[in-house]
């Protein structure tokens, strides 16, 4: 049996469509089909040459939801349930090789250097080739953290739990977010509208998102957001003169950036209230340097700055649980549901940027 997958072979040109042999799983490997594929903003970054990490020729996609076909050996999944087939699952997008400084000294298996990532550091150019979520079917690797999802729930609305949401857990586990307390998140994409999320499920009271699109902003308020600027319509000193009238004078206690854009960090950290904390989530490739005062800005004001990149299994299962809480909400965030075959259609979408959210869906 052979499966279909689309391929980027050349950055910046179309992806190619390719059949690969249907492997069977060995020992530890699952072969799973797939149910769902989230496009993320990091494939347009590595479909464009942007991302480092890219090695070619290489199926994209790191968000996959699918059900599994067959087994190499009996797994359980993260949470102790075992996995049979015919389940749907979700996996961690990173496997780390458990051995390493990072993994065994640190425990942050997200810095372990040997981590290999599906879709995006695993080339399709050798055994067993499936290593993306752009296709048919993936091959999940020995090590890969999984976790089950009901068989009723729509797939799509666990996409964006495996990357961003994810990431996003990753950054509120380095905050403590107290009932009361003001949230800004900074950009209102799938990144944002997770930190919404987040911010007012662990109680914050006020969740004041920035960005540039009415629509998005929009979506950040079934998410939790309670106060929406735009920054088309308001200057720099507006917003932030809006962020300490809402906090008596204070500023924030926490800023989320999920932007990724030049000159947010500035803004974001010149939010935070004295001993606030800044999480910067949205950064996935440079975005050129930015000026502090490190005296005025953070010692004398004592705040905390985290970069936060990827995400471990607990965020992940914390993404994922949050999504199974509410798979309606989670679902809604999906602006567009393309068949595999749309796959370039996708990456032209999320260019334009007229997408919030996409999912390439299995057509069975
Ligand atoms: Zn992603």
């Amino acid at each position: 049996m052979t499966c279909n997958a689309y391929v980027l072979t050349k950055f910046r040109e179309p992806l190619e469509l390719r059949t690969f042999q249907l492997p069977t799983p060995g020992p530890g490997e699952i072969l799973v089909r797939l149910a769902a594929s989230g496009v993320c903003g990091s494939d347009l970054h590595m479909y464009l040459g942007e991302d480092p990490r890219t090695p070619l020729p290489i199926i994209l996609g790191h968000e996959g939801v699918g059900w599994v076909e067959a087994m190499g050996s009996s797994q359980n999944a993260v949470d102790g349930r075992s996995v049979k087939e015919g389940d749907l699952i979700t996996w961690n997008r990173g496997v780390a090789c458990n051995r390493c400084y990072a993994c065994k000294i640190l425990r942050q298996p997200s810095y372990c250097t040997g981590r290999q990532i599906y879709g995006i550091n695993l080339s399709c150019d050798q055994p067993p080739y499936l290593n993306g979520c752009y296709s048919e079917y993936v091959l999940l690797r020995p090590g890969t953290d999984l976790y089950l999802l009901p068989s009723s729930i729509d797939p799509a609305a666990v996409c964006s739990a495996c990357c961003s949401g994810a990431t996003v857990a990753h950054a509120f586990d380095l905050a403590n977010i107290h009932p009361g307390d003001t949230v800004v998140v900074q950009g209102p994409g799938p990144l944002g509208v997770w930190a919404c999320y987040f911010a007012r499920r662990r109680g914050a009271g006020q969740v004041v998102v920035i960005g540039g699109s009415e629509n998005r902003l929009e979506m950040c308020r079934q998410f939790g957001a309670t106060h929406l600027l735009n920054r088309r319509n308001l200057s720099l000193e507006q917003r932030k003169e809006t962020v300490f009238q809402l906090t008596g004078g204070r500023g924030a206690d926490c800023v989320v950036e999920c932007a990724g854009t030049n000159g947010a960090a500035v803004e974001g950290i010149r939010l935070l209230r004295q001993g606030g904390v800044y999480l910067s989530t949205g950064y996935a490739q440079p975005a050129g340097l930015e000026q502090l005062d490190f005296f005025t800005d953070v010692v004398r004001r004592g705040v905390a700055i985290h970069g936060v990149w990827v995400s471990d299994a607990r965020h992940v299962y914390h993404a994922v649980t949050a999504a199974l809480e509410n798979p309606e909400l989670f679902a809604s965030m999906i602006s567009h549901r393309l068949p595999l075959q749309e796959a370039n259609h996708a990456l032209a979408l999320m260019q334009n940027r007229e997408a919030i959210k996409i999912a390439l869906v299995s057509q069975i």
